[in-house]
């Protein structure tokens, strides 16, 4: 989202809501560290939420070592009108949840919406550590492209799919800039997916090529120095061209033809054996229901030659 959308929707938020609760139809869940608002009959989700933030809240604080000093407020919200009411129509619409470190707040899409109840887990942990992050680097400037990257990485996400997009992408020499992705993210869906994709790369550079405690050590120096790229500077002695370009060169070892190759046909088959499992279930269902009808056609008393009878 661009700078200019986030303040307009940061003064509707406040226009709209500011910091008190949402009208009586919404009920609340809270405890010491969470308010969770959500309109009934979402008490059970709100429930799961609840839990999976205290599940991800230690890692994420202990690994960025900052606590927020108040309740994080989440919503969740089970209608689109709701989500465009409640983030001022300014969320993305392929976003299914926004996070406003300033604010402490959370809002969340319900899976009744986004059809994706088993990615929950991910975008809780995900927008948990934009409030986390968000609030322990408040007043710093720090490039897009490294904070959605820490999110993705505390919400461990780098499945199949996204492997083969950054191969496709790193084979075929798209990689942005990263300067490109350091005030917004593209608009259009697949273009946005693909800056995710690289900003999560970026962190998992620094993993593997140095280890976890640079991570931990690069997020301190943020926190206490003014610049990024000094911090960069501190953590790795070099600047934050140099980073780019072993960056670059750590993704085109890491995500090549062969990556690409191994999961497209690990990904054939997958989809081979789903095909494979669906069909045997349909054949067994299939089965299922013939013997069902077959003994209800024993109940009803009649042979296979009346049974005809009546039905052909
Ligand atoms: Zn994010």
């Amino acid at each position: 989202m661009v700078t200019w959308q986030r303040f307009v929707l940061y003064i509707g938020m406040i226009l709209v809501f500011g910091s008190s609760p949402l009208s009586a139809q919404w009920h609340v869940l809270e405890d010491s560290h969470f308010r969770i608002e959500y309109r009934p009959p979402a008490e059970q989700l709100a429930k799961t939420v609840q839990k999976t933030l205290h599940r991800v809240r230690l890692p994420i604080v202990s690994s960025i070592d900052y606590r927020p000093t108040a309740q994080t407020r989440v919503i969740i919200c089970s209608t689109e009108d709701d989500f465009t009411t409640v983030t001022g129509g300014f969320a993305p619409e392929w976003g299914v949840g926004v996070a406003f470190p300033a604010q402490n707040l959370i809002v969340l899409k319900s899976p009744r919406i986004t059809h994706a109840l088993e990615r929950l887990p991910t975008v809780v942990a995900h927008e948990y550590v934009h409030i986390v992050f968000g609030q322990a680097v408040a007043g710093k400037s720090v490039p897009r492209w490294f904070h959605e990257g820490l999110a993705m990485y505390h919400a461990k996400e780098l499945g199949l799919t996204e492997t083969l997009s950054l191969s496709w992408v790193s084979v075929t020499h798209k990689l942005l800039p990263l300067d490109d992705i350091s005030q917004s993210f593209p608009a259009e869906t697949n273009a946005a997916r693909m800056a995710y994709m690289q900003s999560r790369s970026t962190i998992s550079f620094i993993i593997e090529q140095y280890g976890e405690d640079h991570l931990r050590e690069l997020v301190r120096h943020i926190r206490t120095t003014q610049q990024f790229e000094h911090a960069i500077l501190l953590t790795f002695h070099y600047n934050l061209d140099t980073f780019e370009q072993n960056w670059r060169t750590y993704v085109r070892g890491r995500w090549n033809w062969w990556t690409l190759a191994a999961n497209t046909s690990f990904l054939w088959l997958t989809a081979t054996m789903l095909f494979l499992i669906a069909y045997w279930r349909k054949r067994r269902q299939t089965r299922q229901i013939i013997k069902q009808w077959e003994s209800e056609e024993d109940w009803l008393g009649l042979s296979d030659e009346e049974y005809r009878d009546i039905w052909s």
